[in-house]
């Protein structure tokens, strides 16, 4: 846009240098607002000290022939010349015969009285709309283009120079011819600058070296970014980076000074100009781009495809559209950029309080960039001591940003070389811990096994060998039912499995290869991959077979305990073992002084029984009867079959009573449940019971003691049966 805004080349301009500028400014000088302007066609400015004030615009009323391209000499004695304010454009004149237009031709002509010195003088000519012929004192010192009276016979041109001249006489004669039917701007737009040679080359040389410094600063940022993309494609924001870059350093080239007219002689205006353009347009579309590769959160998709199509758009028009109508387009574009940066603005207010990383410095670059648009775009209105600064500020966005994509490469590189060491840490750790567990395996005696869902054997602990048999290689091609006694049965335990998640400690009895059956202890788990998908089991398999053996053989001892223990038929302690409790309990009662009961009994008439009945009735009675009798008696009580159908209870701490209780109590429950069944027929019987006490303080052995009872119940057969007799109470 700024090809458009006048370049007012304002006395000295200074350049500081490029990377640390943020825009290019000019320092006016102050001395400049009080220069002499040009009256009706003549400038004195014979008081102008130039040492002092340095170059002035050669500005004010120049003498003006409109539609007439006049040689020096036919100018100065015309009589067709008005005065007109230059520098000024066409459309702003009000021309008799000519409607506001840009296009046409016209010769100017101003006479300048200089101070009397032998100085060289320089005039600074930023190029006139859209082709220019300039004559000093007659002689034609600079050409832009080519004047001419139509479209077809002008040739545009616009190529910034300064031409020197050493004044012959006091009254130097300026006559310059200007055409245009090229550009939407006609005319003697850009005031000429005066001043001494030596100082005004300088000036210029200043401002090419800022613009061909930037440009190959640009240039160079580019190559570098898009080595940055190529090496790493995925790095979009390089790539647009990159473009943008190369955009700005394009549009250097073909503005202001014009650095590669100067490269490119031969560089036809109009392709310039269509370049210049098409730098115009398309750098909003890389801006937006580049913004989203950095923040694709956000910016949104509605906006970048506006900006795209606009964008694109406006570019396509540079193939179709001539110069003069394209000289119009910048004006709506201008208003685009304005919207954008709205929404820009907007958008710099998310990533900020998003926190996202370089939010500050992207917002301060970018608000440098729509400052500086702003500034331009209201030069076209009002006149503002700035060059065009567009560029300049978009090279300061460009460098903030390579600032903060270096700072993300090497945060990044840290990142890396911080994450390497972790990992390598790591590493060394979980080396450890494989080292430590690889032994536990190996040195495992338990079978530890890995399998996948099809139940392949993985992997396995050598210690396979010595418990199934099989070598680790031997296992390693083969399923988990290789050693199961029904390989059928693997099914069931991957049911079991998948149900419950695991098999803890479950007995499985296993085949080893050469056939022996072995008992193991198995554990199996599911085992899953990273992301929790299951891929296999896990386990161990203990071989318990020595174990199991001696389980075995202990409870076989303790069979043998008991049966030598305990009446086989009845299942309460027999004889022997009665006698050996007996002897003990005995001893027990007199050390501690305390009485102590047998009670003997035997089944009245269980002859009868076996008789009528049949002798495997007469076992059932004698079953029935012992249980009976141990559910009513104490658990401290000691129940045994002397022999035959004869029984006897021994009641550690009972005196004569209590043991008469019990007595009477199993009598009655005896006589009165049915003992067995015959068919339909409940087999009674009744029993015959006798008791002797050991009471305290007496010394009796214990067959004594049982001889008593024996008698007692002697007695209670005697008196009829079914009945109880305590020793003692009836006969001695
Ligand atoms: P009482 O005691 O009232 O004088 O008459 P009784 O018929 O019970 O006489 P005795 O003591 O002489 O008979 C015991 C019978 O018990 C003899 C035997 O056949 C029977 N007997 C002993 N041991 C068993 C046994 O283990 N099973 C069966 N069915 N009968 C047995
Ligand atoms: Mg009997
Ligand atoms: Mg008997």
């Amino acid at each position: 846009m700024h090809i458009l805004s006048n370049f007012p080349y304002n006395n000295r301009v200074f350049f500081v240098l490029v990377v640390l500028v943020l825009a290019s400014c000019t320092s006016s000088n102050p001395i400049s607002l009080a220069a002499p302007e040009a009256i009706a066609g003549v400038m004195d400015l014979r008081e102008w000290d130039f040492e002092q004030a340095g170059s002035i615009a050669l500005e004010g009323e120049w003498a003006f022939v409109w539609n007439e391209l006049m040689q020096p000499d036919q100018i100065a004695t015309s009589n067709q010349v008005s005065h007109v304010q230059v520098p000024e454009v066409w459309s702003d004149y009000e021309i008799e015969g000519s409607a506001n237009t840009a296009n046409g031709f016209a010769t100017y002509h101003l006479t300048l009285h200089l101070p009397d010195s032998e100085e060289v003088y320089g005039i600074y000519n930023e190029g006139q709309g859209s082709a220019y012929d300039l004559w000093v004192d007659g002689h034609l010192l600079a050409q832009n283009g080519h004047v001419g009276t139509s479209r077809e016979t002008m040739i545009p041109g616009k190529q910034p120079a300064v031409f020197f001249f050493q004044p012959e006489e006091e009254a130097v004669e300026i006559v310059v011819q200007v055409s245009n039917f090229h550009h939407r701007k006609g005319g003697f737009r850009n005031e000429l600058m005066l001043g001494f040679a030596q100082p005004m080359h300088q000036d210029q040389l200043q401002l090419w070296f800022v613009q061909a410094i930037s440009f190959g600063t640009l240039f160079v940022m580019g190559l570098y970014h898009v080595f940055i993309f190529i090496f790493r494609t995925k790095n979009k924001a390089s790539l647009y980076f990159a473009l943008l870059s190369w955009l700005t350093a394009i549009r250097i080239g073909v503005t202001g000074q014009n650095i590669f007219f100067s490269l490119f002689p031969g560089l036809s205006w109009s392709l310039a100009l269509r370049v210049e353009y098409l730098t115009f347009f398309l750098s909003p579309v890389l801006f937006v781009f580049f913004l989203q590769s950095l923040y694709p959160k956000e910016v949104h998709r509605w906006f970048i495809r506006i900006v795209v199509a606009l964008g694109v758009g406006f570019s396509l028009l540079l193939l179709f559209v001539d110069t003069l109508a394209l000289s119009y387009t910048p004006e709506y574009y201008q208003i685009i950029y304005f919207l954008e940066i709205i929404y820009y603005l907007y958008f710099l207010g998310r990533i900020m309080v998003n926190q996202r990383e370089g939010a500050l410095a992207i917002s301060l670059a970018s608000v440098i960039v729509f400052t500086a648009i702003t500034i331009e775009t209201l030069a076209l209105q009002f006149p503002l001591p700035f060059g065009p600064i567009g560029p300049y500020s978009f090279l300061a966005f460009i460098f903030v940003q390579a600032v903060m994509m270096s700072s993300r490469f090497s945060k990044s590189f840290l990142r890396v070389e911080t994450l390497s060491q972790e990992l390598e840490e790591s590493n060394v750790n979980l080396q450890e811990s494989e080292r430590k567990f690889r032994k536990i395996f190996e040195d495992s005696k338990d079978v530890i096994f890995i399998s996948g869902l099809d139940t392949t054997i993985e992997d396995v602990s050598p210690s396979c060998e010595e418990v199934l048999g099989y070598t680790k290689e031997e296992l390693q091609q083969n399923t988990l039912g290789k050693f199961l006694l029904d390989p059928g049965e693997l099914s069931q335990y991957q049911n079991i499995l998948m149900d419950q998640g695991a098999i803890k400690n479950i007995e499985i009895e296993l085949v080893r290869k050469d056939g022996k059956k072995i008992d193991t202890l198995v554990s199996v788990t599911l085992r899953e991959d990273e992301n929790g998908k299951l891929v296999g089991y896990q386990g161990t398999l203990r071989d318990i077979t020595d174990r199991k053996q001696a389980q075995i053989e202990r409870l076989r001892a303790l069979e043998m305990e008991q049966l030598a223990i305990t009446d086989p038929l009845t299942e309460i302690y027999n004889r022997r073992f009665f006698d050996e409790i007996a002897e003990k309990e005995l001893e027990r009662s007199k050390r501690s002084g305390s009485s102590l009961s047998v009670i003997m009994f035997d089944i009245d008439d269980f002859k009868h029984v076996n008789d009528t009945y049949g002798h495997l009735i007469g076992d059932q009675v004698l079953e029935n009867l012992a249980r009976i009798c141990q559910e009513n008696i104490r658990t401290m009580d000691f129940f045994a079959r002397f022999g035959g159908e004869e029984f006897v209870i021994l009641m550690p701490d009972s005196g004569e009573e209590a043991a008469l209780e019990t007595a009477e109590r199993l009598r009655r429950v005896i006589a009165e449940m049915p003992m067995a069944k015959n068919g339909e027929l409940d087999v009674m019987i009744t029993i015959s019971l006798g008791i002797a006490t050991l009471e305290t303080g007496n010394s009796i052995g214990f067959n004594e003691l049982l001889d008593r009872a024996d008698q007692a119940l002697y007695e209670s057969k005697n008196d009829g049966r079914n009945r109880v007799a305590v020793w003692g109470q009836t006969s001695q």
